[in-house]
């Protein structure tokens, strides 16, 4: 195995969300594959022919594409591959490793009800009769396996893993209606697909027993088995909706960065020394399936947050200023192109505070106003007695200044302050109020240069009118 050039892989089944499970399960297949210089695979577990539909698959495209962690090959279809599956049955039935079962419904359960007293798995007859027996009625097709020995998984994350043969019956490989069992499908597949190394959820780790028996039935190399922790929600139990988000979809719809969800999913079960940040290709250059975790890992949401705000205030304002609108848009407000600059321009002045694109959606708000904007009722009070003159005065020199930035207007605003021998906190609520109407902004010279000269005074002119 270890002279084949590494293929891992991800098989969701396409049941209409993409678990954040799948998705640390495709990270790591990805990294592993990124880590070896091999390729990373992706088939799709669409045998569930009634919940397998079209926009199901398309999740799974959109998930993956989102997370950056697209497939290096177009994805292989297991429905589409029943023919096959049924052709390695035929081998194995030819090399004497299957037997057709032609036990009916009612002797079935009176040799599980035998096999339950005896505490034993259930046998078939049919396995030691000869086929010339075989009567006309319908079969199922089943895999001879060991009935001695043991059947060992070395798993790389679990550590040898002994499963003893006799617990384990003469798995179905092929139904009475001839279509191909899970266990079946998932051996023909990877193989023929050339995966080196199943890297997947340990609730798999069964049937990575069953598994390795179909190989060895077949005469075919068995891959090297990396079975992963489950994710546990916060408090330690199984992740379930009452956690919160589940589906990848959710995650992004909740404002989090497919890069900072990849660090944090890489941090699930897998890390290097204390490293909390890292890239891409820190992360690929460090994985090694040995690294991986035995225990559960815990989803923990102050982390994630943490991430997101560090990889919200590295990105690039464009794409965040896309990023935003497009929320804004989701919500009912639709940025004219005229405006995208003005996002742009705010978005780097808002977002340290962000913890996720919602937050700093939240943060552009006050730009995107349009004037003459609602103030809330506490604004008549702020702008009352001194204060309107004052603000006029301000105007004034808010028209003359020569460099209007954030190092530039703070300076003045402080000179101001001090020329009229106040404090800031004199004016400064009342002047963020006629600046904002009440929404969340950064500070007075980061409001300011967000909205600009023009927009700035034309809102202080609007207030003032109104104090007046
Ligand atoms: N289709 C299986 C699932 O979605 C994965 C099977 C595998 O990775 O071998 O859980």
């Amino acid at each position: 195995m270890s002279d084949r050039p590494v293929v891992t892989r991800i098989a969701p089944s396409p049941t209409g969300s993409m678990h954040i499970g799948t998705a640390r399960t495709a990270l790591f297949n990805w990294l592993y594959a990124r880590h070896t210089g091999g390729r990373f695979l992706l088939r799709i577990e669409d045998t569930d022919r009634e919940r397998s539909t079209e926009a199901a698959v398309q999740v799974i495209f959109e998930g993956l594409a989102w997370l950056g962690l697209e497939p290096d090959a177009p994805p292989v279809f297991q429905a589409a591959r029943a023919e096959r599956h049924r052709e390695a049955v035929d081998m194995l039935l030819a090399r004497g490793e299957a037997y057709r079962d032609y036990m009916t419904p009612e002797e079935l359960e009176a040799e599980r009800e035998t096999a339950r007293a005896e505490g034993r798995v259930v046998r078939s007859p049919w396995r030691d009769l000869s086929p010339n027996d075989a009567p006309d009625r319908p079969f199922v097709v089943r895999l001879k396996s060991p009935q001695t020995g043991e059947t060992l998984v070395a798993d790389q994350v679990k550590g040898d893993i002994r499963f003893q043969n006799k617990d384990l019956d003469d798995l179905i490989l092929l139904r009475t209606d001839g279509s191909p069992t899970y266990n079946l499908a998932v051996v023909v597949d990877d193989h023929d697909m050339g995966i080196t190394h199943v890297i997947r959820g340990d609730d798999h780790l069964n049937n990575a027993a069953r598994q390795t028996l179909i190989y060895q039935a077949l005469g075919w190399e068995v891959p090297i088995w990396a079975h992963l922790p489950l994710i546990h929600g916060p408090d330690g139990a199984k992740l379930s909706k009452r956690h919160g988000a589940q589906a990848v979809s959710e995650f992004d719809a909740m404002g989090y960065l497919p890069e900072a969800m990849r660090n944090y999913l890489a941090r699930l079960g897998w890390g290097h020394g204390d490293d909390e940040i890292f890239s891409d290709d820190q992360a690929i250059s460090w994985f090694d399936i040995a690294d991986v975790v035995s225990a559960p890992s815990r989803l923990d949401w102050a982390k994630l947050n943490h991430l997101n705000n560090h990889y919200i205030r590295q990105a690039a304002p464009e794409r965040l200023t896309s990023l935003v609108a497009a929320i804004h848009e989701s919500r009912g407000r639709a940025t004219p192109a005229a405006q995208l600059a003005v996002l742009e321009r705010t978005i780097p002045l808002v977002r340290d505070g962000a913890k996720t694109m919602l937050e700093l959606a939240d943060a552009t708000v006050f730009v995107l106003d349009q004037r003459p904007l609602q103030m809330p009722e506490k604004a008549a009070s702020l702008l009352s007695g001194e204060t309107p003159p004052r603000l006029a005065r301000l105007k004034a020199r808010l028209v003359e200044a020569a460099d209007w930035s954030v190092p530039a207007l703070e300076g003045l605003i402080r000179g101001f302050a001090e020329s009229e021998g106040v404090g800031i906190g004199k004016f400064g609520p009342a002047l963020r109020m006629c600046l904002a109407g009440g929404a969340p902004a950064p500070d007075l010279a980061g409001a300011l240069v967000a909205l600009g000269r023009e927009e700035s005074l034309a809102r202080l002119d609007d207030a003032l009118s109104r104090a007046a």
